[in-house]
């Protein structure tokens, strides 16, 4: 029998039957997101397994509320008002297979991408060596494109299982998932990544593999800041141009509004120098918008997920 979540008290956890996993009222949010800023859910849930995000996500869709999936949250900007409905994380569903054969792995949607990265790398399997230094899960560079050094997920991955509304596991290949820069079809929608395979390139030397991953990590700590929250790069690059010089020439480095500030060591990060609102991120993606529109006539596209109301 189906009852109303929102016959429920507001501040008690539910647990549905035959799982072991609890949904909680009233989450903030600022715990689940690299910016360590954003609202509460109105409900919050990170499955621990398979079998329960099914119970749970077919629960929800007969709740017919608003459904926001997350990942590790490092692409993400959300709302100082929060979200309504249900936010579900996919970050606990981590395992990993590799096949020694055929150098493919198959990974669930909460593995760390940068996990799998060095997991192929210790084959000596090309393929995601670009992925270290990436904060983010498998799920969410499926459904991001993540990528860098001049790749992306879409280069090595040959489908990923997703979950509709309607409860139907659907494999899809990486043509139906309409890739292109930093984006796939899944975005913005209600289906859900569960596990993604990825081809990597065997018979490589494992020692020369792994040189390049540590490189790449290296290279990617001394030149954008660790040390402060973020969401990594906030604009698409319009390309052949780099978000970053753009900003960089318009002198806007260390630009602030209350908390957020344009990064001086990179300046397509806009940080959380401590404190910052999520509004006071909003506002300075606009601020950097409006002035590359005004000097370049060019609209940067914000690569961050906005989510919420940003109104105020
Ligand atoms: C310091 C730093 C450096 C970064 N460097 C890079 C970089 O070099 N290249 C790059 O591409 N990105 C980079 N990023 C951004 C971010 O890490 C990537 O976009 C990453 O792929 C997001 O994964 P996530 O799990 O955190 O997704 P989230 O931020 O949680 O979600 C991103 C989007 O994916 C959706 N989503 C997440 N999981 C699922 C799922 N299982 N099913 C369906 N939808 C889902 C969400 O709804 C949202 O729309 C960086 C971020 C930081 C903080």
């Amino acid at each position: 029998m189906t009852f109303s979540i929102l016959s429920r008290p507001l501040s008690a956890p539910i647990q549905l039957a035959q799982t072991q996993t609890l949904i909680h009222t009233n989450t903030s949010l600022a715990d689940y997101t690299s910016y360590r800023v954003g609202g509460a859910a109105q409900w919050y849930t990170a499955p621990r397994t398979r079998d329960d995000l099914y119970v749970i996500f077919d629960w929800f869709e007969k709740q017919d509320l608003p459904l926001t999936l997350l990942g590790a949250g490092s692409n993400l900007l959300i709302s100082d008002q929060g979200i309504p409905g249900l936010v579900l994380s996919t970050r606990y569903l981590r395992q990993s297979k590799l096949d020694l054969e055929t150098g493919r792995i198959t990974a669930s949607a909460g593995e760390p991408i940068a996990k799998v990265a060095w997991q192929a790398a210790k084959q000596g399997w090309l393929g995601l060596e670009w992925a270290v230094g990436i904060p983010g899960t498998v799920g969410g560079a499926v459904v991001m494109n993540a990528g860098a050094h001049n790749q992306s997920t879409s280069d090595c991955l040959i489908n990923a299982v997703v979950l509709s509304p309607d409860g139907t596991l659907e494999t899809l290949t990486a043509e139906e998932l309409g890739f292109s820069y930093r984006t796939s079809n899944l975005q913005g929608d209600r289906r859900l990544v569960i596990e993604a395979t990825f081809q990597l390139k065997m018979g490589f030397d494992r020692q020369e593999v792994m040189a390049q991953t540590s490189h790449n990590l290296h290279h990617r700590k001394n030149s954008q800041p660790y040390d402060k929250p973020s969401c990594g790069s906030v604009f698409r690059n319009p390309t052949p141009q780099y978000a970053a010089r753009i900003i960089e020439q318009l002198g806007l480095k260390g630009h602030r509004i209350g908390g957020a500030e344009v990064s001086h060591r990179h300046a397509n990060f806009i940080l959380n120098a401590g404190n910052a609102k999520a509004q006071d991120i909003f506002h300075l993606i606009c601020h950097v918008q409006e002035q590359v529109q005004a000097h370049c006539s060019l609209l940067l596209e914000p690569e961050v997920r906005i989510i919420g109301d940003f109104s105020l």
